[in-house]
């Protein structure tokens, strides 16, 4: 467990249990500004489908890292360190600018925790003033009144919180119990969109959990959507007939949300491999905190290539590139993604072999234990 983790547990004031029955109201201030946020950014985001639909030649979603450094330690993942220092703001502004310049629709910043960057706001400040869609994947343990109201500031528009148990346990602390008074602070103050993703697969001990984690972010006004994570190297698994039915109940509480584009999650739930096109690299780019583009998180070291570097040829030929690994993928972001472009243009190259890789060995990542954020 990471040296942070205590403190910024302490300092969270956690609710003594899990109040599931508490419902908060927002004041008539925030709900208006809320509300007036949520139809811009709807608008914008059938804008970015339509611009999706017509052209092919633009990333549609980034994933970009301002810190791999993380407060927190969960057992499963593999996307984060205890000691990094963050990307300096200036450099950050010039990949957002490339990102810009690509023609690039929404980014999302990710980690890590993001919110250990003692500039993100200024970070989402930019990719909005470049009419970018601005979204954030936190743990939420660094949420405060203040800062919520430094995201509101900032124009931040979609943040997602994945909570994986309803009380902390050896493998991870994002439990209800923990967050419960954070999620509070949100409905009450937070202007932008929340999601709360929770989680169902091997390794989650409780799959009750996930329905509970579901119902209390209903409650609070929030969507929810529901993720499968599986520990055995990526392979997909089914869910037992218990996980079944709960996951089938999250994804109808889940209809609210554009989130709710993740048809492919039956096949993942009922361990069928699934058919589509992954488009990572070119509609989809993961931007590692040193500035490289990769496939996705769970495939990074390829391309390897710094985004300063990456031309549209690049974009183009990851675009028609086949993925190995994409019949048995659980990265939902990327598959939602691919839905805009699934009905079109067959992938018929390979990767192109890397030489020398950028990345050291050690840290390219196969697909495997999926950080459930995803
Ligand atoms: S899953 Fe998220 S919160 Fe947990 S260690 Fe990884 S980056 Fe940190
Ligand atoms: S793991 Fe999934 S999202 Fe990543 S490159 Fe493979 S198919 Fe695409």
């Amino acid at each position: 467990m990471g040296g942070d983790t205590n403190s910024a547990m302490n300092s969270a004031q956690p609710s003594a249990s899990v109040r599931a029955s508490v419902s908060v109201r927002p004041s008539a201030s925030v709900r208006a500004r809320k509300r007036l946020r949520f139809l811009r950014t709807r608008l914008r985001e059938l804008r970015m489908i339509g611009k999706a639909l017509v052209s092919t030649k633009h990333p549609i979603l980034v994933h970009i890292i301002p810190n791999r450094r993380c407060n927190l330690a969960c057992t499963y993942c593999n996307e984060f360190d205890d000691f990094s220092k963050p990307v300096p703001l200036e450099e950050m502004k010039k990949r957002l600018d490339i990102l810009a310049g690509m023609g690039t629709s929404v980014i999302t910043i990710s980690g890590g925790e993001p919110l250990m960057h003692p500039e993100i706001d200024q970070v989402i400040r930019h990719i909005r003033s470049h009419g970018m869609i601005a979204g954030m994947i936190t743990n939420g343990f660094l949420l405060d009144r203040k800062t919520i109201e430094k995201l509101n500031a900032a124009g931040l528009e979609h943040l997602q919180i994945s909570i994986d148990n309803a009380v902390p346990d050896e493998v991870s602390l994002k439990s209800l119990k923990t967050l419960d008074t954070r999620l509070e602070w949100l409905a009450q103050y937070a202007v932008f969109q929340v999601n709360i993703n929770s989680v169902l697969g091997s390794g989650v001990k409780n799959p009750e959990d996930a329905l509970k984690i579901a119902h209390r972010a209903i409650e609070l006004g929030f969507t929810s959507t529901v993720g499968i994570i599986h520990d055995n190297n990526g392979q997909l698994k089914p869910l037992g007939p218990r996980e079944t039915e709960i996951f089938e109940e999250i994804m109808t509480l889940g209809k609210r949300s554009f989130s709710r584009f993740n048809e492919f999650q039956h096949n993942v739930a009922r361990g069928r491999e699934h058919n589509w096109r992954c488009r990572s690299g070119s509609r989809y780019l993961y931007i590692c905190e040193d500035g490289l583009v990769h496939w996705c998180s769970q495939q990074r070291g390829y391309p390897g290539i710094p985004l300063t570097q990456y031309t549209p040829e690049m974009r183009h030929h990851e675009y028609f590139t086949d993925k190995f690994c994409g019949p048995r993928c659980t990265v939902s972001c990327v598959q939602q993604v691919g839905i805009l472009d699934n009905w079109r243009d067959p992938q018929t190259r390979k990767p192109k072999p890397m030489a020398p890789p950028p990345v050291p060995a050690a840290q390219l990542v196969q697909i495997g234990t999926v950080r459930s954020d995803s």
